[in-house]
């Protein structure tokens, strides 16, 4: 389960007497679109158990917000307004997201506070549900919120998000969001949402959500002058990779030279945390055919290639062949001699960053040497941010010269006690989830939009969604 919900009931047990009833909780690595038929399924039983559930004093609802179904492009908004539907127009909901959510108009309509995520990688999970907990309380108590909404012409790719200090443009415009609403005790909540460019829907873009405690001028005003800096800082907003031969050669050179310090390349166009396969070989034929030495390459998902290595048992060599089973766009066969060097149920508690103390489980999984190079490939798709994925296999990062991860940037909270984020490097590889947003044809994305296209004049629309003109 995702940190908010108890979260949330912890702070709401400090804060008044009252009687959880949930719903229903659905969760799934990130992919393409949910089969439609799937979601109104599950639209079907949030109305029915709603509705048994009423009455009902205050609703949280807990989504990630950048889902699209194979036949809507805005599934939460579609929950959003079911559960106003069903509760009334009197009832208080407050909502929590991702900061890699696409907001609609129709999901902050339908709330009284949506909040979202303020760090990436994701730490603040915990936090952004305790305070969706503070939030209802005071709803319950009587406070009238007004929210503010503004959507840039912005479509950030996922590598410019961080937000460690120093980090980028998001880092910069969380911290002056932050600083904003500790000034002054009539806001409620500032979410800046960076929304999830490969979502492709007309309700892709930067989103800037004011929530105050019932003043619709000071949301206003807030939400303006937040969206205004945004748009300054419009040109960080553009991603720089590092060419693919580059990397390469870095890690080539890494491996031979003993005074260099060690590297972690991240695969950040295949990153299943962001829909993408897990399973594209391109730098791991390249650093073969390099003869890269003392590399780590994690984790590659290939349920075939598992599964036969856990029939052939530990300590033989074989012919891998990859990607047998499931050829399409960037996900390329390739074969290579390697021996198993040991199995794994793939089973295993994380130890570190987004994942501490939380239990996983990677199917059958299995450490394989190819050359220089030890990779381990899995069975359930999931990206790389988690140490534990090699340490299964009594792995030692630390002695790796070349760490290479399919991952965009959650690692960064895990990997930090290896890597400072000078020896990171955000390669430049073929694949779906590729920062660099010209590779993709857009269909539903509104335009023009940055990074993609030029702007010259944009004035901010501020629209008052929640508190008064509804
Ligand atoms: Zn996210």
């Amino acid at each position: 389960m995702t940190p908010e919900i108890p979260a949330f009931v912890r702070r709401m047990d400090t804060l008044r007497p009252w009687t959880p009833a949930p719903i229903l909780f659905a969760n799934a690595e990130s992919g393409g679109p949910v089969d439609h038929g799937f979601f109104v399924e599950i639209l079907e039983r949030f109305r029915q158990d709603l509705t048994a559930a009423l009455p009902l004093d205050g609703v949280y609802i807990c989504e990630h917000g950048a889902a699209i179904t194979t036949e809507e492009d805005d599934p939460d908004g579609a929950v959003f307004a079911l559960v106003r539907e069903i509760v009334g127009p009197d009832v208080p909901i407050v909502a929590t997201i991702d900061l890699h959510s696409n907001v609609s108009e129709r999901m902050v309509a339908a709330v009284d506070a949506l909040i979202s995520y303020r760090r990436n990688p994701h730490t603040d999970m915990a936090d952004r549900g305790a305070d969706a907990a503070a939030a209802l309380a005071e709803l319950l108590d009587g406070v009238k919120t007004a929210v503010a909404h503004v959507r840039l012409p912005i479509c950030p790719p996922p590598t410019v998000l961080l937000t460690a200090p120093g980090a980028g443009p998001y880092a910069d415009l969380i911290a002056a969001a932050e600083a904003t609403a500790a000034a002054d005790p009539r806001l409620l909540n500032i979410s800046i949402v960076g929304g999830f460019a490969y979502g492709d829907t007309p309700k892709n873009g930067l989103t800037v959500l004011a929530t105050t405690r019932g003043d619709a001028a000071l949301a206003r005003r807030t939400a303006a002058g937040l969206a205004a800096y945004a748009w300054r800082e419009r040109a960080r907003f553009i991603p720089r990779l590092t060419p693919f031969d580059e990397a390469v050669a870095l890690a080539k050179a890494t491996g031979e030279q003993r005074g260099r310090p060690p590297v972690l390349l991240a695969d950040v166009a295949d990153n299943p945390g962001g829909g993408g396969r897990g399973n594209t070989v391109f730098l791991l034929r390249a650093l073969l055919d390099a003869g890269a030495r003392n590399v780590l390459l994690g984790v590659l998902t290939d349920p075939e290639l598992a599964a036969e290595a856990h029939s052939l048992g530990e300590g033989v060599a074989f012919a891998a062949r990859f990607n047998r089973a499931e050829q399409a766009t960037y996900s390329e066969p390739f074969e290579a001699q390697a021996t198993i060097l040991r199995l794994s149920d793939g089973k295993g508690v994380g130890r570190r960053g987004q994942l501490a103390g939380c239990a996983f489980d990677l199917g059958p999984s299995v450490a394989l040497a190819i050359d220089g190079i030890v990779l381990i490939v899995i069975t359930h798709r999931h990206q790389c941010h988690e140490p534990a994925f090699f340490e299964l296999f009594g792995l030692n990062i630390g002695a790796a010269r070349t760490v290479v991860l399919k991952s965009r940037g959650h690692f960064r909270a895990a990997f930090d006690e290896f890597f400072t984020p000078e020896q990171i490097v955000e390669v430049d590889a073929p694949g779906l989830t590729s920062p660099l947003l010209s590779r993709f044809d857009f269909k539903k994305l509104p335009r023009p939009v940055v990074p993609l296209d030029r702007i010259d004049d944009w004035t901010p629309n501020v629209r008052l969604l929640q508190g008064g003109a509804r």
